[in-house]
């Protein structure tokens, strides 16, 4: 029997209608449990009733981190419209290709980035553009409108959002999420990062990803906690934030670049993490030596794996296991089977790579308007995942890289994350990238390119070194570029594309032979 979508704004409201919500930390804007959904109520009759928004239409929302974002994605939900978040971080050509292919029907925008707002909504025929912030529009519109009286009946299987994807290794692609699989995703990740209605997290990764939404901010909200959202991420900030007695910020989440841009903080060595009850990393490979910086200020860092496509808790790391299992993803969430595939379909042994397929009700149905993509995704509803894995003797997962990053050199395969790690034991590595680069005798070589920490110094061959000590020769980076900064996408994940694109012609610095 198909279950019904339960509002958990409307439910909190009636049990803790006190209790602090969400708070907007720029604006210092705080909004209690009964505040927020008779926001989101007259929210859902403006949406409905001026901008006739009816089930089924895309709302876009293109905004830096506000409370604005999370009340418009419940106010979908509750006239059954399609929430969708667009990346803040993306030129006018790149939102015109994701806007054009979910054809909302009304943008609602930040004032900072309405010039890209209006440009885009036209170039795709956007019926009307909302713009958010004190004075405008947008709260002149909840202000008039009358709340609405009764939900939209929305199944779990509906679908609540359009999610595009890091584009980490090509175009975006609209993951299609339903109101089950966010409801999954709440229960999956739930126990293990210890959520709970006594929850208070910092919000730091934006919303218009998987990361920043459900890592943890849908699973505290189901839970009836509290959500601290800051409007972009800054490490110093963060810092005083989670030392803040007075904010009591339970529950924190990040990429590995943001605990990375932590670390590297003065304020680092001198803040105070006694309160957090979890700090989660996921979205991509974390460097062993930097989960051993946090451990030594007495963090244990939970490392989970995940996708858009799967809303996105695959696997968890408990807390228990997390200096004794360091660098691996830990073990499958509790709804959710995993398989490790050879190229021929059959299963990996323990300790053999495979690629990972996942199947469950956390699961994406599909891409939106990507039939191609749909076609060589799934094998009889397993998602191929496109990530090489292992398992050891143990039952823990180990997430080695992207198949597509892998290189092939001298016969070999070589893992790029495998590298970086080796490489962020140098005190002086800021961050560290590896590619593989054509090479007429090898096939392909490794090139490693880094940014060093301001004040040190590094050579290649201090690199080289340090390499051959602690890698097997085939693995060792031949190729080494020096850089200020890596280039890094939205989600603040490295862009190997653009890498790949900038050093495709390498200077010949083969020092390594
Ligand atoms: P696109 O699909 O558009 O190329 P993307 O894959 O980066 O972009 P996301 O859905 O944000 O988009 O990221 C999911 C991917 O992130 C996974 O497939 C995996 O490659 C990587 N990832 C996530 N968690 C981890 C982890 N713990 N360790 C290593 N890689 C991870
Ligand atoms: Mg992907």
């Amino acid at each position: 029997m198909p279950v019904r979508y339960y509002d958990w704004i409307a439910h909190h409201r009636r049990r803790t209608p006190d209790k602090m919500a969400v708070v907007d930390l720029a604006s210092n804007r705080r909004f209690s449990y009964a505040e927020l959904d008779a926001r989101v109520s007259r929210l859902a009759g403006y949406l409905r009733d001026t901008l006739n928004v009816a089930g089924g239409d895309r709302v876009a929302v293109l905004a830096l981190n506000t409370t604005d974002t999370l009340e418009l994605q419940f106010a979908c939900f509750r006239i059954g419209a399609i929430f969708l978040p667009l990346n803040t971080r993306l030129t006018v050509p790149e939102l015109r290709y994701i806007t054009g292919d979910a054809s909302p029907k009304v943008m609602i925008h930040d004032d900072d980035l309405a010039a890209t707002a209006l440009e885009v909504a036209k170039l795709c025929n956007v019926a009307a553009t909302v713009r958010l912030g004190p004075g405008s529009a947008y709260e002149a519109g909840i202000a008039a409108a009358r709340p609405l009286e009764r939900f939209e009946e929305v199944m779990l299987d509906d679908i609540s959002t359009i999610m595009y994807t890091s584009g980490t290794t090509g175009q975006p692609k609209g993951a299609i999420i339903t109101h089950g699989m966010t409801f999954w995703n709440c229960v999956n990740l739930g126990g293990p990062a210890y959520i709970s209605p006594a929850s208070v997290l910092l919000t730091v990764l934006p919303l218009f990803h998987t990361g920043g939404l459900n890592c943890y901010t849908n699973p505290v909200l189901h839970a009836g906690g509290t959500v601290l959202i800051m409007r972009a991420f800054d490490p110093g900030e963060a810092l005083k934030l989670i030392s803040d007695p007075a904010q009591g910020i339970n529950v924190f989440f990040g990429v590995p670049a943001i605990y990375q841009f932590m670390a590297q903080h003065p304020a680092f060595a001198s803040a105070d993490f006694s309160r957090l009850v979890i700090g989660g990393v996921g979205g991509a490979p974390m460097p062993v030596p930097l989960l051993k910086t946090w451990e030594a200020r007495g963090v244990a860092l939970q490392q989970g794996y995940g996708m858009t496509e799967t809303s996105p808790a695959v696997m968890v790391l408990d807390r228990e296991d997390a200096a004794r299992k360091a660098g691996s993803s830990g073990k499958p969430v509790l709804h959710t089977e995993v398989r490790i595939v050879r190229p021929d379909g059959s299963d990996a042994a323990v300790g053999e790579l495979g690629e990972l397929w996942v199947k469950g009700p956390n699961i994406t149905p599909g891409y939106w308007n990507r039939p191609d993509a749909n076609a060589s995704s799934f094998t009889d509803g397993w998602l191929h995942t496109g990530d090489a894995t292992r398992i050891d003797e143990e039952g823990f997962y180990y997430i080695v890289d992207r198949w597509k990053d892998m290189y092939i050199s001298g016969g070999e395969n070589v893992y790029p994350a495998e590298v970086e790690s080796v490489l962020h034991q140098l005190a002086a590595v800021a961050e560290a990238a590896v590619i593989g680069i054509p090479n007429e005798q090898w096939g392909e070589v490794g090139m490693a390119v880094i940014a060093v920490k301001p004040g040190h110094s590094l050579t290649p061959a201090e690199i080289h070194t340090h390499c051959q000590a602690n890698l097997a020769r085939f693995k060792c980076p031949r190729l080494i570029e020096f850089i200020d900064a890596l280039p890094r996408n939205a989600t603040g994940k490295i862009h190997k594309p653009t890498l790949r694109q900038q050093f495709s012609q390498p200077k010949p610095t083969d020092t390594a032979a």
